[in-house]
């Protein structure tokens, strides 16, 4: 017992959220170098591995179960930092960027929508200062879901249950995404959810993606050969590292 837990605090201690004081807005480009990561000590679930992400590009992340995605994804997103490597923001390591500035320009939607027992334009503001009644329209219009809210019995002030119940998987799927959006990202991290979306909300979900393309970086661990349409760019992660990363010229 005093083994885990005298490793459990060093992975803790080694995983403590930053608390740097650089400023952030946007990005040209995030460089992660040479990084790895343990969930046991000595068992990498992501090692030396190297990628870079151009601002404005969507980028696609696939692979067989377990080979790192999700856990790249989360370091990429600063969810985890790894033990080690680096990754840069345009030169500045991101542990040394402000939480505040990184948290409000790294969006992640996560595979299962986590929402909660409030009302809809609750869940998308998620108690963010500053986002205006206009921000939450144009966010749910972008992520195609502003006539589904607009049909429910109190629109935007229609009450969830716990886990968002009153909702469909697809429309939670676009109401996690609304939220992404209307801080207004730079950075948008999306774990695609391994189960069947509607066909419907599988198209939008694409449509959004296209329509950010450019102006926002989508960094997407994709289940469905169709999300791969929408990228630029499609990496392969097998057993923690990138075995190949090719533009996707047929993208559109
Ligand atoms: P993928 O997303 O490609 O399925 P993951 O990043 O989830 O891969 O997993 C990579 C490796 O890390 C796997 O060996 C998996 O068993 C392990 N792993 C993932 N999450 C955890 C966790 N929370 N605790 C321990 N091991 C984990």
């Amino acid at each position: 017992y005093l083994t885990t837990i005298r490793q459990d605090l060093a992975h803790l201690e080694a995983n403590q959220e930053p608390t740097g004081d650089r400023p952030m807005d946007g990005f040209r480009r995030i460089v992660a170098s040479g990084i790895g990561y343990c969930y046991t000590p000595g068992d990498w679930a992501v090692r030396d591995l190297d990628l870079e992400l151009a601002s404005g590009e969507v980028v696609g992340i696939v692979g067989p179960s377990g080979g790192g995605k999700s856990t790249l994804v989360q370091l990429l997103s600063r969810l985890r930092r790894p033990d080690e490597g680096t990754i840069l923001v345009d030169g500045v390591p991101y542990g040394d960027i402000d939480p505040r500035a990184w948290t409000s320009q790294v969006a992640v939607v996560p595979q299962e929508p986590d929402l909660m027992e409030a009302s809809v334009i609750e869940n998308i503001v998620f108690w963010r200062q500053g986002i205006s009644r206009d921000r939450v329209d144009a966010a749910a219009r972008a992520a195609r879901v502003y006539d589904d809210i607009a049909q429910l019995p109190n629109g935007f002030d229609t009450k969830l249950g716990p886990g968002g119940q009153g909702l469909s998987g697809g429309q939670k799927q676009r109401v996690a995404m609304a939220r992404a959006l209307a801080g207004n990202p730079s950075l948008l991290v999306l774990d695609e959810p391994t189960s069947a979306l509607d066909i419907d909300t599988e198209a939008l979900v694409r449509d959004t993606i296209r329509s950010l393309r450019g102006r926002v970086t989508v960094v997407v661990v994709a289940h469905r050969p169709s999300t791969l349409e929408v990228c630029d760019r499609i990496v392969t992660i097998e057993s923690g590292r990138v075995v190949a990363d090719r533009r996707n010229d047929g993208g559109a």
